[in-house]
C-alpha cells in the first residue's frame, strides 16, 4: 500500500508511456536502467522549456529584466538544492557538470593544496570509476598513497578494516553512500566519523543515494558531498559540489575566466567567494533550473516514500531472481538501494541483456565503470537491473520471466 499512485506517477514520466519499435514489435518500455540515468517528468521538461521561452539571458552579468529572471531561477535553484540536502547555506552549493567533475574539481583544487607527499587518500574497494581515478591521478601528482577499504563477500564495507587504514597519514577519506554496481548502502556516517577522528576530510558520493533516501549532510557531518542531476530525474550536464563553507573558503579556484572574479588586472586578480569563485564562465544554467523542477518533484512525492516503495520492490525482485536456476546475485549486502546486479549460469551478461532488450527491457550489462568491485567478487560484468519509484511489480515480474526462460532453455 504504497503512498503514492504508481499509475499517476508513472503519467508525469512521458517516455514510461513510450512502445519501442522495430524488433521489439511495439512492446511499452520497462526502464531498470535507473542506475545509469533516471527519467524526467513532464515538470522538469516543461521547466526547462520555460526557461528558454521565458527567462533566458546570461547570469549576474547584466542589468536588465531577463538576467534578473535567469538569475533568480539560477539561485533559485541552488537554494533548492541546498534544502534538499540540508545544507547551512546555498553558498555551500557549486554547480558543476555531474559527480565526474565535482569530484574532479575537489582532487584538483583541495586535494593539490592539501595532499602531499607520504600523505594517504583513502576510497573504498565499492568505488565508482569517478571516484577512483580522480585520487590516483593527484596520488601520481603529489606523491601521495592511494589506500582502498576491502567488502566482505556481501559487498558491504568492512568497518574493522576501515580503523585500521584510516590513520593519521590520511588527509581524506571518499566514499560512496550507495554502490552502482551492487546496490550496497554503506555506513557513510560512521566512515565520516572515522576520517574526522585522525583530522581527515570526508566526500561522500551521492550520485546512488540522493534519489532513493533522504540525505542531511549536516547529519552525515560530510566535508564534501557530490551528486548528478541526471540520476534524479533532472538533466543531464548539471550536478553539485557541497562542501563546507569554511573548506570552500579556502579552497583555491579551478578553472579561471569570468563569473569567478571580483577583480581583474593584468599583474593580479582577485576571486570571487564560493560558490561563484568555483563556477568559471557561462554555466548550465538551464539545467541548474531543471534539477530544482526535479527536487521540486521528489518533494512532491517524498523522498521517505520513495526510499520505501523501492525498499520493497527491490525485496520483490531479488526474491523473484532468486528462484531463477544458475543464478548469481554479486551483491547481497542486508542493506540496499535500488540495484540487483547477477551473472547466469551459462549465458554472458550481454546476451542476457539482448534478450531483455528484445522484450523492451532496458538493463545495463558491463563494468558499470566500477570495475574493482567486480573483479573482488570473480567478474568482469554484470546484469544490473536498477529500480526507481515509476517500476512497478508487473514490470519486475516480466524481467523475471524473460530470464527464467532463458535459464530454463534447452540450449
Ligand atoms: N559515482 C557513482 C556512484 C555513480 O553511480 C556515477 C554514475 N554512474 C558517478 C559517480 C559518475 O556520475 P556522472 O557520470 O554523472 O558524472
Amino acid at each position: 500500500n504504497p503512498a503514492f499512485d504508481v499509475n499517476a506517477v508513472r503519467r508525469d514520466f512521458p517516455i514510461l508511456q513510450e512502445r519501442l519499435s522495430g524488433q521489439h514489435g511495439g512492446k511499452q518500455l520497462v526502464w531498470f536502467d535507473n542506475a545509469a540515468t533516471t527519467h524526467k517528468p513532464q515538470s522538469v521538461i516543461d521547466r526547462i522549456s520555460y526557461f528558454y521561452a521565458h527567462e533566458n539571458s546570461n547570469i549576474h552579468r547584466a542589468a536588465h529584466e531577463l538576467a534578473a529572471r535567469a538569475t533568480d531561477a539560477y539561485e533559485g535553484a541552488r537554494n533548492k538544492v541546498a534544502r534538499f540536502i540540508g545544507a547551512g547555506s546555498a553558498e555551500e552549493i557549486i554547480f558543476v557538470r555531474g559527480t565526474t567533475e565535482a569530484i574532479n574539481l575537489i582532487a584538483k583544487t583541495w586535494g593539490v593544496q592539501n595532499v602531499g607527499a607520504g600523505d594517504e587518500i583513502v576510497v573504498s574497494n565499492l568505488e565508482h570509476h569517478a571516484n577512483i581515478v580522480p585520487w590516483q591521478q593527484l596520488a601520481a601528482q603529489v606523491g601521495a598513497k592511494l589506500r582502498v577499504i576491502p567488502v566482505d563477500d556481501s559487498g558491504q564495507i568492512l568497518l574493522d578494516e576501515a580503523r585500521k587504514i584510516i590513520t593519521d597519514k590520511v588527509k581524506i577519506v571518499a566514499v560512496t553512500q550507495v554502490s552502482n554496481a551492487l546496490g550496497t548502502v554503506t555506513p557513510i556516517k560512521e566512515i565520516v566519523a572515522m576520517a574526522h577522528s585522525v583530522g581527515a576530510k570526508a566526500l561522500v558520493d551521492g550520485a546512488q543515494s540522493v534519489s532513493h533516501m533522504r540525505v542531511n549532510v549536516q547529519q552525515l557531518d560530510a566535508d564534501f558531498f557530490v551528486f548528478s542531476g541526471h540520476k534524479i530525474f533532472g538533466p543531464t550536464g548539471i550536478g553539485v559540489v557541497y562542501g563546507k563553507r569554511d573548506i570552500l573558503e579556502h579552497m583555491p579556484p579551478w578553472q579561471g575566466g569570468g563569473n569567478m572574479i571580483a577583480d581583474v588586472t593584468f599583474e593580479r586578480t582577485i576571486y570571487q567567494p564560493p560558490p561563484n569563485r568555483f563556477e568559471a564562465g557561462t554555466g548550465n544554467i538551464a539545467d541548474a533550473v531543471g534539477l530544482g523542477a526535479a527536487l521540486d518533484y521528489v518533494d512532491r512525492i517524498g523522498i521517505e516514500n520513495i526510499g520505501r516503495y523501492e525498499h520493497d520492490l527491490l525485496e520483490y525482485a531479488t526474491h523473484g531472481l532468486k528462484t531463477i536456476p544458475g543464478i548469481r546475485l554479486i551483491g547481497t549486502a542486508a542493506d540496499k538501494a535500488s540495484v540487483a546486479s547477477f551473472v547466469l549460469k551459462g549465458y554472458t551478461t550481454e546476451e542476457v541483456g539482448k534478450a531483455l532488450n528484445r522484450e523492451g527491457i532496458a538493463v545495463r550489462t558491463g563494468h558499470h565503470c566500477a570495475q574493482p568491485i567486480l573483479r573482488r567478487f570473480g567478474v568482469e560484468t554484470t546484469v544490473r537491473p536498477s529500480l526507481a519509484f515509476y517500476n512497478t511489480c508487473e514490470e519486475v515480474d516480466r524481467m523475471i520471466s524473460v530470464v527464467y526462460r532463458l535459464a530454463t532453455a534447452n540450449r
